[in-house]
């Protein structure tokens, strides 16, 4: 059973106007252009009023997966892979079986119409419910925070700004800490295999939180405003897939390849299916995999952009490899910003905020 039968993005969304190329499968307006940002007209500011989900029950029981596209607004892999999934489920080539999936395909609609990043602020940080929301992002919270609770499993869908090959983000390894205690790192793994790219990421919140305890030492200096007020918050890095770890549940992120690649899509379509099939919701077999042959990178470090005037030493992309002493950016005074040992650049990011995260640092796992 389906609460909404149409694979359609929702209504008024800048892709059901066919007004626009952020949607297209082949477009290359996906990627973030900040040339191409839309005016603060009120008509183009009138925020979204409701998320639209999808949801299918088994008539047998199961585990409940969500499926989330579009958390960052230029990330529409997830919105387009879940909308040909629901094609296939609404017209019979597909079948749930047993279990519950909900598929929300656009998950922060005020970025997605404003075709970038984020609306009023990051979704995917400092997540949580708010009595009092004080910005799009805590009522969109509000709203999703009790959906992640209602199901066991998270496939998040996001698409990233510079070159490189698909790669998937998992949480900690089991452990009783207080940061991010957690006791499903197996299957949680498994899902991140089937889901298929070769590179799986780890360590996420841990460098989070060494980020936010060099910025409340003061390291960074701070402009006003909410946004930036979050960034010293110690619930900073707690995204979709922390918050469903924090209640029980597990998942992963899931980087399906360049905003306007369309390959991106079918990344994204191909992890849907697989996680249908692992979970048993479908009868599909899945494809195999194991961690056999596959690079497990821990993130150690993440470094901030802190003066307009900080720039990088080249274009780099997600996963290049640097030694020891490469310097891989210089700060605005001059000085260099170094690699402190053999590893990779991740998440480059040119046009960071002041005050944010330029650039993060990973290594193999131990
Ligand atoms: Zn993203």
């Amino acid at each position: 059973m389906t609460s909404q039968t149409s694979p359609n993005p929702p209504a008024g969304s800048a892709q059901a106007s066919g007004k626009s190329g952020v949607s297209g499968v082949s477009g290359a307006s996906g990627a973030f252009d900040p040339s191409e940002k839309p005016d603060c007209a009120a008509s183009v500011r009138q925020q979204p009023s409701f998320l639209r989900t999808h949801t299918f029950h088994g008539l047998a029981p199961g585990p409940r997966l969500l499926i989330l596209g579009a958390v960052h607004g230029n990330e529409t892999c997830g919105t387009h892979g879940t909308a040909s999934v629901l094609d296939d489920l609404d017209h019979g080539r597909l079948s749930i079986e047993r279990g519950t999936v909900t598929l929300l395909p656009v998950t922060n609609p005020l970025a997605y119409r404003l075709k970038q990043r984020t609306g009023d602020r990051n979704l995917n940080r400092n997540m949580q419910p708010s009595a009092i929301p004080q910005d799009f992002e805590d009522r969109v919270s509000n709203v999703l925070c009790p959906l992640l609770e209602a199901h066991d499993v998270l496939l998040d869908l996001h698409s990233f700004h510079t070159g490189g090959a698909p790669f998937v983000m998992i949480g900690p390894q089991d452990n009783t800490g207080k940061l991010e205690p957690f006791s499903r790192a197996a299957p949680e793994m498994q899902l991140a295999l089937h889901t298929g790219p070769f590179r799986i990421v780890e360590g996420w919140l841990e460098t989070y939180a060494r980020g936010v305890a060099r910025r409340a030492q003061g390291a960074q200096p701070l402009t006003a405003g909410r946004s930036q007020s979050l960034v010293t918050n110690p619930n900073y890095g707690v995204g979709t897939t922390e918050y469903m770890r924090s209640r029980g549940g597990y998942g992963v992120t899931l980087e399906c390849g360049q905003h306007a690649d369309p390959a991106a899509v079918d990344v994204a379509r191909y992890a849907i299916l697989q996680t249908l099939g692992l979970l048993g919701l479908t009868s599909q077999q899945p494809d195999a995999f194991s961690a056999e042959g596959r690079q497990i990178l821990r993130l150690v470090d993440a470094v901030d952009r802190e003066h307009a005037g900080d720039a990088f030493t080249r274009e780099w992309r997600s996963f290049d490899a640097v030694s020891a002493g490469d310097v891989i950016g210089t700060r605005h005074d001059g000085s260099p910003v170094a690699a402190q040992a053999d590893g990779f650049v991740v998440f480059p990011n040119p046009r960071a905020d002041v005050g944010s995260e330029w650039f993060y640092f990973a290594q193999r796992r131990a």
